[in-house]
């Protein structure tokens, strides 16, 4: 490492930032309980496992112990009755929307060395890059003008040139962009991040240049697995630093904080408890638990050690499993599935999930550029469903469901604290089926093929129908005109307009 890099990295780590939130230098996380809780809660009755079901459809956070029994379940017909109500979570508090976003990567460069990560420092095949602010504007213009996205999650390496004041003003470069389209204009309405842990100052900085959800997977919240895999002495080898980093973004106001795990690393049912934890934690020190949970399987990466077949990795009946338990265990949080996972597996999630990624590309600048076949070899891992958002959204709405490309809770301060009620509450859905039919309308007007705004438009009708049938028990009359009238405005080019 260059002298310049050590130097930066000796000045990253606040102890005071988080040393305060441990208990006796331990952290939250005590891996022998959550082990002990769940050899505890093996054998239990099927009357047991209803019984926790029926709290998670009450939309109540679970237990530990709770979670553990489901974690422990063996009967395959009740692994589908978990499913089931999985699914009907999702619907009482999501409906039939699917919010898609797209991933933009602005640097490879990376002082970290984790064994699992085609960034990693030692990877010396990585060709490394950095855009500059013109090329984020040039990607966002791929995205917000061709593709039609509104939402990205922005993801950089942890490294000096990619600090949080870069991440600072590519967040703000991309909120200035703005492109014609067909019939209106396309930009970027929220851009979340996806980047190393920060300290509370430079976290509220992203807070006023309007970040939207502050992203940290925790990778692993086996401590011992965590040491292992992330070696000493590097900046991501500190355990704590890491945990605590939704504790700071809140402590910086920042409104949406989303974690994850890498599943693959260590063992699945470990990983499930470890969010658990978290989300628990969170929620008592903040009254806010995660804005959204993650949990991308391990793909194999260039250079990458732990990233070929692990003992660890997880099977798709599996995987299945560990989403389903997720919806009980927390379950008012969004949940991503991305296209890491092929698109057969995201099919058979999206029911249970609320956010997935489309028109995919994970290579620095490969939005922009046309070499896309030379992408591959630069990315970070390898993706498992690379189709376009125009494909994506047709199929999901052949299967039922509403591409949401919404984005206006956030504007009007229906986040943290106040959304966790509204989803608790089952509220927030009314604002978003009415949002989502206005944001489609955007969409289809700008941007889907003919064939995919003939499937969409059927589907909208269902949508306007479903709304006049629930007026005026769920909606008043006054906001199903006002539907109307934004939904013609709409239609005659103008944009962005949402309740
Ligand atoms: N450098 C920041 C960090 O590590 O938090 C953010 C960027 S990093 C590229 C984003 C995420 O990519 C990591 O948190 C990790 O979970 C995921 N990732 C790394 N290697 C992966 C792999 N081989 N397969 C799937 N996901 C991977
Ligand atoms: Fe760097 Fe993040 Fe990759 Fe680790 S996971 S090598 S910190 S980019």
């Amino acid at each position: 490492m260059r002298i310049e890099e050590s130097s930066w990295v000796k000045k990253v780590i606040k102890e005071e930032q988080y040393e305060k939130y441990m208990n006796e230098g331990k952290d939250f996380i005590n891996d022998d309980e959550i082990w002990e809780k769940v050899e505890k809660n093996k054998g239990s009755t099927p009357e047991k496992v209803r019984e926790i079901m029926k709290k998670s459809l009450d939309i109540q956070t679970l237990s530990p112990d709770e979670t553990a029994t489901l974690l422990n379940v063996k009967d395959p017909s009740l692994w589908e009755e978990i499913y089931e109500t999985a699914v009907k979570i999702k619907r009482k508090i999501y409906d039939n929307r699917i919010v898609t976003f797209a991933p933009l990567y602005c640097s490879n460069y990376c002082v970290n060395n984790c064994l699992y990560c085609g960034f990693r420092r030692d990877n010396n095949e990585e060709i490394r890059r950095k855009l500059t602010l013109e090329e984020v504007k040039k990607e966002t213009e791929i995205l917000a003008g061709k593709v039609g996205h509104k939402r990205l999650i922005v993801v950089y390496g942890e490294h000096p040139t990619s600090d949080a004041n870069y991440i600072a003003d590519t967040i703000k470069a991309i909120y200035s962009v703005k492109v014609k389209t067909k019939n209106g204009y396309g930009d970027i309405r929220r851009v979340n991040i996806n980047a190393a842990p920060m300290s509370i100052e430079d976290l509220a900085m992203l807070k006023d240049v309007g970040i939207g959800t502050y992203q940290v997977f925790q990778e692993t919240y086996h401590h011992e697995t965590y040491k292992k895999i992330h070696p000493f002495g590097t900046l991501k080898s500190h355990y704590q630093w890491r945990l605590y980093s939704m504790h700071r973004a809140f402590e910086a106001n920042v409104d949406d904080v989303a974690i994850g795990a890498l599943f693959g690393l260590y063992d699945w049912r470990f990983e499930v408890m470890g969010l658990l934890y978290h989300t628990i934690e969170l929620e008592k020190r903040f009254g806010v638990g995660p804005h959204t949970v993650s949990f991308p399987r391990l793909t194999p990466a260039k250079n990458a050690p732990y990233s070929q077949k692990t003992q660890y990795e997880v099977s798709d009946e599996d995987f299945k499993k560990l989403v389903a338990v997720i919806r009980l265990s927390i379950p008012y949080t969004g949940m991503i599935i991305t296209a890491r996972e092929p698109a057969s597996i995201r099919r058979e999630m999206l029911p249970i999930c609320t956010q997935t990624d489309a028109s995919t590309k994970i290579g620095i600048g490969a939005y922009s550029s046309k070499k896309r076949a030379q992408d591959l070899a630069k990315q970070q891992f390898f993706i498992g469903d690379a189709r376009e958002l125009d494909d994506v959204v047709k199929e999901l709405a052949e299967m039922g469901y509403i591409t949401s490309f919404c984005t206006a809770g956030y504007r009007c301060g229906r986040t943290g604290k106040n959304i966790m009620e509204l989803l608790k509450t089952g509220r927030e859905g009314n604002f978003c089926k009415l949002n989502a039919i206005l944001t489609f309308r955007e969409w289809l007007d700008d941007f889907a093929s003919e064939e995919t705004k003939k499937v969409g438009e059927e589907l909208i009708k269902k949508e306007m129908e479903e709304v006049r049938a629930r007026t005026p028990r769920t909606f008043s009359p006054k906001v199903a005109d006002e539907l109307t009238n934004y939904y013609e405005r709409i239609k005659n080019g103008e944009r962005d307009l949402y309740f």
